[in-house]
């Protein structure tokens, strides 16, 4: 059994509006999925500690931070309809930031382990200049940053069912990064078409999976293998970050696709399979919004990456997708293509 390396959780209860979704209790559920697995001394906590300014502008601009900051210690509201904040809010999302570089710090220190961050606010569709979808700092994308600024080549696999257009935009252009997303479309945000694929400094670096309504754990599974494998591959990862939501799930209000908790167990096996040794993966909570869904979920995935056995449902399978996968492929290469014809010949951009 691997180690399982979680940050201890911090204080989080003054980001809350009451009746919103992304609340307080979905990380007591993730750490209560955490516990069911009876790890002993398997399981390292990691200090609670901040994001510095310098560990945030690797993936936000100064002035956004100036301007969330101020707007927090103003008391906070509503910054679009979906997204929050709050008086406290400031200092709780650089703890969510902070505790993904602590776990893989930890990581870094122990050589050995997998990373869990059950920390809210989430991240993956903060911009590098604005909030947005429940999150204000992109947690993933400031580690995954940070990995960067140490020569690493960074895989995120983001399965939430919410496209993480966030991380994609934030990397977009940034060869040393490979974004790899499965999310139900369309949906919110309304980005992840298949013909988004990267920038000129990076083509082919953004690797969108869309799914419809419906889809089972069968199809994301397909499209991981046909269309991301050989990429991921040919990439060689030094490190995995997974943007692990599980709002994917059958249960889940905030969308239809028809995944199970065994669903995410697999998931998790596959992401294992892209790091290139141990100690280089790291899973970052994201959405999930049914509280037992989240639990069984988390338990399952983390139970799957440090080789255990629970896994409460059957993976699923036999829901529509498959035909979408294939013209995802194709949209893809089309792109691709048309991207290549046009930078051929061309001068040093
Ligand atoms: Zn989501």
């Amino acid at each position: 059994m691997a180690t399982l390396i979680i940050n201890e959780l911090f204080d989080d209860s003054g980001h809350e509006d009451p009746g919103h979704p992304e609340r307080p209790e979905r990380v007591t559920a993730a750490l209560d999925g955490v516990r069911d697995l009876h790890l002993g001394d398997d399981l390292v906590i990691v200090p609670a500690r901040a994001a510095t300014r310098v560990e945030l502008v690797r993936a936000h601009d100064g002035s956004y931070l100036d301007e969330l900051g101020a707007f927090c210690y103003g008391g906070g509201g509503d910054i679009d309809p979906d997204t929050y904040a709050t008086y406290d809010s400031w200092l709780i999302a650089k703890h969510a930031a902070g505790a993904g570089l602590a776990v893989i710090e930890e990581l870094q220190r122990r050589k050995h382990g997998v990373g869990f961050v059950a920390a809210r606010p989430p991240g993956h569709h903060a911009l590098k200049d604005r909030a947005m979808g429940f999150c204000l700092l992109n947690n993933v994308a400031v580690a995954a940053a940070t990995l960067v600024g140490q020569g690493q080549r960074v895989l995120i696999v983001d399965w939430d069912v919410h496209h993480g257009n966030g991380t994609q935009a934030i990397f977009w252009d940034n060869p040393d990064v490979l974004y790899v997303s499965t999310h139900q479309w369309p949906l919110f945000p309304g980005s992840g078409t298949a013909s988004e694929v990267g920038g000129w400094h990076a083509i082919g670096q953004t690797v969108n999976i869309p799914l419809p309504p419906g889809a089972t754990g069968d199809v994301v599974r397909r499209g991981i293998e046909q269309i991301a494998a050989p990429v991921i591959e040919e990439f060689a990862p030094t490190w995995v970050l997974v943007s692990a939501g599980f709002d994917a799930h059958r249960a889940d209000p905030m969308a239809n696709l028809d995944l199970t908790s065994g669903d995410f167990a697999q998931l998790a096996k596959t992401v294992v399979g892209f790091a290139p040794k141990p100690g280089r993966l790291a899973l970052f909570l994201e959405g999930g919004y049914d509280l037992e869904a989240l639990r069984a979920s988390v338990r399952s995935a983390l139970s799957a990456v440090l080789e255990g056995s629970a896994q409460d449902e059957r993976p699923s399978s036999g829901g529509p997708g498959a035909e979408q996968m294939q013209k995802a492929f194709d949209e893809r290469t089309a792109a691709l293509s048309m991207m290549h014809d046009a930078s051929e010949g061309e001068v040093e951009p």
